[in-house]
């Protein structure tokens, strides 16, 4: 029997008033469930606010270095739980096992990161016109805050919302994704274990579209801040238009790779590569568009189709898995498609794209790693974010042409080039459209003390991690003081 979760509301673990449950599975072997867990509706989320609410006024009087140790405390016990909540991470969310203890130990360094800002959320002072006057200012928590994660990095993610929020005085309700919720339900035991008061950190579970309205229309809610798809994150806007609170979308991406001639060209494969097709291309920063100058073109290409050819593709759980099963059914549709329309619209496949079968394949939704050519940036397959482990390779002329093909996008989150030539390499950051630029190493890949995000329609809002999370999650106070 799989362990069943309950709903974490008011620092108790509660079934959900429809008394139904959801399966969470195994996308490695689908026939397992890997946990229960609710299938919420409106009366847990109005449970869940109303936690919130009620535990607002302690929490946020509450001094900030009394704040932090619990956040210190929380990240010892997760250190202490590393490898058990790395196995469900793995099961739930399919990602290679390696991959998934460096993502807990992301949110353990999360949890230390922002238990160690407590003594960086003070305000400035500002001399005055008026003799005599103080004039400070100082930083006031939101209020109630919704937190809306994916699936892609089910620990992490809640995590790097919950942290910063829970240290400016904030307390929270978390819907994470139904496709991976046990990781955001091993947070709440964490965080509950570390002495986090009642109802200052709430989980709800279930489908976006049943509960996204309730928890985003709940008019406590002070803030928002989203994870997902750019229609999910438009759809938010769109329903919060009329409503004056802080709103941060973290979207998707069509992340370019530059490979200048000067490159490291077996650095350039292998950065590539981890790139574009680890944890199955299911990282927003994932490179998706490989932008090769012509005189290394062939060079490239023939090694970075050998090194594809020869990838692993197997269950996360396998320390020799190079590429891990893909989400669920309904993705693995949606990456089919996306081949299956690009081969029609004269794309050539070079390698992989195809729904493995036999043996363990047959159990969960494996896709060969694919490397295309012959497809215009202003295709379907050039534009649209896959989700999945699959790269487009073209061949442009000079550095202007792949700086303006990269920045040919909607989206604008990760960039990076390959070369040895530090000039080069600062043209390009300086011209491209991306909030993450990578000079040398994947695009995937990311450090936690510095700020995450991206331009155009990838964010929309503040930057996450590192101390720019403290901005959004906190407000500032003007102080007059006049003796
Ligand atoms: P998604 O938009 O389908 O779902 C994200 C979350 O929103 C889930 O919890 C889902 O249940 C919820 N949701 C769905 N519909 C909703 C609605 N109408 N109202 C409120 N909530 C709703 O995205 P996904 O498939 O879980 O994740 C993949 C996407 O996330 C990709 O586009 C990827 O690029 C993006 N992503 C971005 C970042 C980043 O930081 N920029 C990081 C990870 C993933």
């Amino acid at each position: 029997m799989s362990k069943v979760y309950n709903n974490f509301i008011n620092g108790e673990w509660i079934a959900s008033a429809s008394k139904k449950t959801f399966a969470n599975y195994n996308p490695a072997n689908t026939s397992e469930v890997v946990s229960e867990l609710q299938d919420s509706n409106a009366a847990d989320v109005t449970a869940a606010f109303d936690a919130a609410e009620k535990a607002l006024p302690a929490w946020s009087k509450l001094l900030p270095p009394k704040r932090a140790d619990i956040l210190r405390k929380a990240a010892d016990i997760l250190a202490r739980r590393r490898d058990e909540a790395a196995d469900i991470l793995t099961r739930e969310e399919g990602k290679n096992i390696g991959e998934a203890r460096g993502e807990v130990d992301r949110s353990v360094g999360l949890l230390r990161f922002y238990a160690g800002q407590w003594m960086g959320l003070g305000g400035e002072t500002i001399p005055s016109f008026m003799d005599g006057r103080f004039l400070y200012t100082m930083r006031a928590p939101l209020g109630v805050v919704a937190l809306i994660s994916p699936w892609n990095f089910p620990s992490a993610i809640p995590v790097w919302k919950s942290a910063p929020a829970l240290l400016c005085g904030n307390t929270v309700v978390l819907k994470p994704s139904p496709l991976a919720p046990q990781s955001a339900a091993i947070i709440a035991e964490v965080y509950a274990e570390a002495g986090l008061p009642a109802g200052v950190f709430n989980v709800v579970t279930g489908s976006g579209n049943e509960l996204g309205a309730t928890v985003l229309g709940d008019p406590r809610v002070r803030g928002i801040s989203f994870t997902g798809s750019r229609e999910t994150g438009k759809a938010i806007m769109r329903k919060n238009a009329d409503r004056l609170i802080r709103i941060a979308l973290e979207m998707g991406g069509k992340n370019p790779m530059v490979i200048m001639p000067d490159a490291d060209m077996a650095r350039a494969v292998e950065d590539t590569v981890t790139g574009s097709f680890w944890a199955a291309g299911h990282k927003c920063t994932a490179s998706s568009r490989a932008i090769v100058l012509e005189k290394c073109y062939d060079e490239f290409l023939e090694k970075i189709v050998a090194r594809t050819k020869g990838l692993r593709v197997g269950d996360g759980m396998d320390p020799k898995t190079e590429i891990c099963p893909v989400i669920d059914e309904r993705q693995c549709k949606k990456i089919e498609a996306s081949i299956a329309q690009a081969k029609a619209d004269g794309a050539t496949c070079l390698v992989g794209g195809e729904r493995l079968s036999g043996g363990i394949f047959d159990k969960g939704c494996y896709i060969s790693p694919a490397i295309f050519t012959d497809f215009k940036n202003d295709s379907k397959f050039g534009q649209d974010e896959i989700f999945g482990p699959v790269l487009g390779v073209m061949k442009v002329k000079d550095l202007d042409e792949a700086i303006a093909v990269a920045n040919k996008t909607e989206y604008g989150l990760a960039s990076g080039i390959c070369t040895r030539d530090v000039k080069t390499a600062l043209e390009f950051a300086r011209r491209s459209d991306a909030g993450m630029i990578h000079v040398n190493s994947p695009t995937a890949g990311v450090e936690l003390q510095a700020p995450f995000g991206g331009c155009k329609d990838s964010t929309s809002g503040a930057r996450e991690m590192g101390k720019s999370a403290l901005e959004f999650y906190s407000q500032t106070k003007t102080i007059y003081v006049d003796a």
